[in-house]
C-alpha cells in the first residue's frame, strides 16, 4: 500500500462520522438522484449517477464500520478499495460534480449527496487523486492568497481605475465601517465594474463600507478541491481581518462558492462563531431596497430572466431577493422553467471550471442550460456569480447563442437615479 493511498484511506475513513454514516446506509437505490443531475441527463452514461460517485467513500464504510463489510473483510470474500479505483474515481469526483446540490433535493430518503461528493474529495486529494489546475488554485491561495494569483498591487491598480472610472473613492481598511466588502480573483481581473458598481450603489444608498488589503479575495479552493485544513486557512484570514476592522458585517460578492465557504461552512471550519454577520451582496441590496433607498431610473426594457447560481439559492437560500431586485430594476423579467430552488447548473461550479480536463464535458452538460433559456428566449440573462457568468457565456458561444449576460448587481449600478440619497462618509468617526 502506498504512503499516498495510504493517506488518502485515512482522510476517507475520517470523513464517515454520523452524518455520512446514517445517509451510505439509507440509500434504497432508486436511482431517482441520476435524473437530477446534468451530467447524468445530457450524457445518459449512468457512471453520472450522483451516489455512484461516492463509491469509494461507500468502499471504505461498508469495509470499516458495517457488520458484513468486516466479516466479508475477515473473511477474504470482499474486493478493498485500491489506488486504482480512486484513480478511476478522479474524473467522476471532480469533473462530473459541481457540488450544485440539485441531487440532494429529490433523494427520497434525505440524502445529501452533494455533502458526500465533497467529503469524498478530501479523500482523493490527501492520495494526491485531484486535478492539477484545482492544485495549483489551491497552493496559490494559501501563498498569494488568491487562487489566480491576484496580490494587493493588482487589486489596487484596479481600484483606481474604478475610481476614475465612477468619478468615487473607493474606501480601504477603514475600521468600524458597516460592511467590509469581499471580490472573487474574477471579478477583480474579468469584471472590475462589480467593484465600481458597489461603490456606486453604497454612495448612493449612503453605506458605511470598506475593503481590506488584509483580506479581499472571496474565492475558497480549499473547499473546491476538498481539503479542510486550507479552507480553514482561507477563512481565518477573513476572519482577522474583519475582526481587526471591527466590521458589523462581511459581504460576499457575486461568486456563490465562496458564500457557501464563508456562511455556511466557514464557522465549522475554524470552529467558532464569527464576531459578525455575513451576507451575500443580494441580500444587502434586498435590505436597501425595502428601506427604499435605491432610487431607480430608467427601468430595463429588455426581457430579463436570472440564473440562480447553486450555492447562492439552492444551497444558499438568496432566492426572493434577486427576484424583487429584478422586479425593480426590470419592466419584463421571466423566470425559466424550473428556476429557483431546482435550477440547473451552470456546469462549471465546485472546481470544474478551473480543471481544463473537464471542458468538453461540462459543455455537453451545458445542453440543459439551454434548454431551459430556449423555453423563454430572453433578450438578456441576468446572473449573481461572476463564475457562472464567465462559464455561461463559454456555453452560449459553444452553441452559438446570442445572448447577453449581465450581473444583478451592476444592472442596478446602471440604472441607479443620478441624485444621491446620501453623502458617504468614509471616516465612521466623522458620522
Ligand atoms: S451535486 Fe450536482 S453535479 Fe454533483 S452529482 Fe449532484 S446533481 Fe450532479
Ligand atoms: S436518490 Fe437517494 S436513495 Fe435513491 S439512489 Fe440516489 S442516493 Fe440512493
Amino acid at each position: 500500500m502506498s504512503a499516498s493511498f495510504e493517506r488518502g484511506y485515512q482522510a476517507l475513513k475520517e470523513q464517515i462520522d454520523a452524518p455520512i454514516a446514517a445517509f451510505l446506509s439509507s440509500c434504497v437505490h432508486c436511482g431517482m438522484c441520476a435524473e437530477a443531475c446534468l451530467f447524468y441527463t445530457e450524457t445518459g452514461d449512468p457512471k453520472f449517477t450522483p451516489i455512484h460517485k461516492v463509491e469509494p467513500l461507500r468502499k471504505v464504510w461498508h469495509q470499516e464500520y458495517s457488520f458484513w463489510g468486516k466479516l466479508a473483510r475477515a473473511l477474504g470474500l470482499s474486493k478493498p478499495l485500491t489506488d486504482a479505483d480512486l484513480c478511476e474515481w478522479e474524473t467522476l469526483v471532480y469533473d462530473s460534480c459541481t457540488l450544485c446540490g440539485r441531487c440532494s433535493m429529490v433523494c427520497p430518503v434525505g440524502n445529501d449527496i452533494a455533502y458526500m461528493i465533497r467529503k469524498t474529495r478530501e479523500g482523493m486529494a490527501a492520495a494526491g487523486h485531484a486535478p492539477a489546475g484545482l492544485i495549483g488554485a489551491s497552493r496559490r491561495a494559501v501563498t498569494i492568497g488568491s487562487p489566480m494569483g491576484v496580490k494587493l498591487p493588482a487589486l489596487q491598480a484596479q481600484i483606481r481605475h474604478m475610481e476614475q472610472e465612477y468619478g468615487l473613492k473607493i474606501p480601504l481598511d477603514v475600521e468600524g465601517a458597516e460592511y467590509m466588502c469581499l471580490l472573487s480573483s474574477m471579478e477583480i481581473m474579468n469584471f472590475p465594474e462589480y467593484l465600481g458598481s458597489i461603490a456606486k450603489i453604497f454612495q448612493h444608498a449612503g453605506v458605511s463600507w470598506t475593503l481590506s488589503t488584509q483580506a479581499f479575495e472571496a474565492t475558497n479552493s480549499g473547499i473546491q478541491i476538498g481539503v479542510s485544513d486550507i479552507a480553514a486557512i482561507l477563512v481565518q484570514c477573513i476572519v482577522d481581518a474583519a475582526e481587526k476592522l471591527k466590521v458589523k458585517a462581511v459581504i460576499s460578492p457575486e461568486c456563490g462558492h465562496a458564500y457557501m465557504a464563508i456562511r455556511w461552512e466557514g464557522p465549522n471550519l475554524i470552529g467558532r462563531p464569527f464576531g459578525f454577520r455575513v451576507l451575500h451582496i443580494l441580500e444587502v441590496l434586498e435590505q436597501l431596497r425595502e428601506q427604499g433607498k435605491l432610487n431607480i431610473k430608467d427601468r430595463e426594457v429588455r426581457k430579463l430572466t436570472y440564473h440562480d447560481p447553486c450555492q447562492v439559492g439552492r444551497r444558499g437560500g438568496v432566492l426572493e431577493q434577486p427576484r424583487q431586485l429584478l422586479d425593480m430594476v426590470a419592466e419584463n423579467f421571466v423566470d425559466m422553467p424550473e428556476a429557483g430552488k431546482m435550477n440547473w447548473c451552470c456546469g462549471a461550479g465546485g472546481g470544474v471550471s478551473t480543471n481544463e480536463r473537464a471542458d468538453e464535458l461540462r459543455l455537453t452538460a451545458f445542453k440543459r442550460k439551454k434548454a431551459q433559456l430556449e423555453a423563454v428566449a430572453p433578450d438578456a440573462l441576468v446572473s449573481a456569480c461572476s463564475n457562472c457568468r464567465i462559464y455561461l457565456e463559454d456555453g452560449l458561444e459553444e452553441y452559438h447563442m446570442d445572448i447577453p449576460l449581465l450581473s444583478l448587481t451592476e444592472t442596478i449600478a446602471n440604472h441607479l437615479a443620478d441624485e444621491k440619497l446620501e453623502v458617504i462618509h468614509h471616516d465612521p468617526h466623522l458620522q
